[in-house]
């Protein structure tokens, strides 16, 4: 919360109203969060951190805080972190200290990081050592990938057809596509799911009423989809809500557990 720029931390806290003490709390107290999580019926979270110092103000601080949050209940609680290519002065030091912190996730915001993320291609090695390091290690790279409404965010890095050289160039990494590409991108982001065996849906962010109207073909592809919700994003009112809007959807029993369980315990089976 510390590390927040005025004009995000401004949005943050006219989106979430009344609700913005009680996310303060869980920010300090791992506890209170998982208390949370028991009383809405969600078993297991990835909290999501990333560096983003421009548009946001997350330095890589991020890491060692998500570190010391998840030991209140390392099982319930997965680290995400991340690094920033323009923001390190070794890369390949950060890379282990990630590595080291027990980091089980690493995302890319190219709109709020203002990079693609196939800018190896043209010369930002850094991103290359990232998900090569990120690949050997089996952790998995989220990218953002759709728009975003705050302040500074560039859009046209939100397209996930950037992320095609990065599944095609690293074929053991496993790439989530966070948001599906929302809302401009979904079928972009449908392609590259079904053209690479290592790309993944992530369906945070996209409000439930409205995922069969852009995934269609949802079920051809829940195994490699994965429930969220992006709370406490802007956009999202509450996580219960989330949950009981994707068990209304007219998705057969089996794909509802596949998406609200199985793929992600195939990414952390533990
Ligand atoms: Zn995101």
């Amino acid at each position: 919360m510390e590390m927040f720029r005025p004009e995000a931390l401004k949005l943050m806290k006219a989106k979430r109203g009344a609700e913005f003490a009680r996310i303060e709390e869980f920010c300090r107290s791992p506890k209170a969060f998982l208390k949370h999580m028991d009383e809405v019926g969600i078993d297991r979270a990835v909290l999501i951190n990333y560096v983003a110092p421009e548009v946001i103000g997350f330095t890589a601080g991020v890491n060692q805080f998500i570190a010391d949050y998840v030991k209140a209940d390392p099982k319930r609680l997965i680290p995400c972190g991340s690094l920033h290519p323009r923001h390190t002065d070794n890369v390949l030091a950060d890379v282990e200290n990630i590595i080291r912190l027990g980091i089980r996730l690493i995302k890319i915001h190219p709109p709020h990081q203002l990079l693609y993320p196939n800018d190896y291609v043209h010369g930002v090695k850094e991103l290359e050592i990232i998900y090569r390091a990120a690949e050997a290690n089996d952790i998995p790279v989220m990218f953002h990938t759709g728009t975003s409404i705050f302040p500074g965010a560039r859009n046209k890095y939100g397209d996930p057809m950037y992320v095609d050289d990065v599944a095609v160039d690293f074929p053991r990494l496993k790439i989530l596509l966070a948001h599906g590409g929302r809302p401009l991108w979904m079928d972009t982001a449908f392609f590259l799911i079904r053209r690479h065996p290592n790309v993944y849906l992530d369906i945070s962010g996209i409000p439930p009423k409205t995922l069969l109207k852009y995934f269609p073909r949802l079920e051809e592809i829940a195994s490699k989809t994965l429930f969220g919700t992006d709370w406490p994003g802007p956009g999202v009112p509450d996580m219960k809500k989330n949950l009981d809007d994707f068990r209304a959807l007219p998705l057969s029993p089996a794909t509802q557990e596949q998406i609200l369980s199985k793929t992600a315990l195939t990414i952390w089976p533990e």
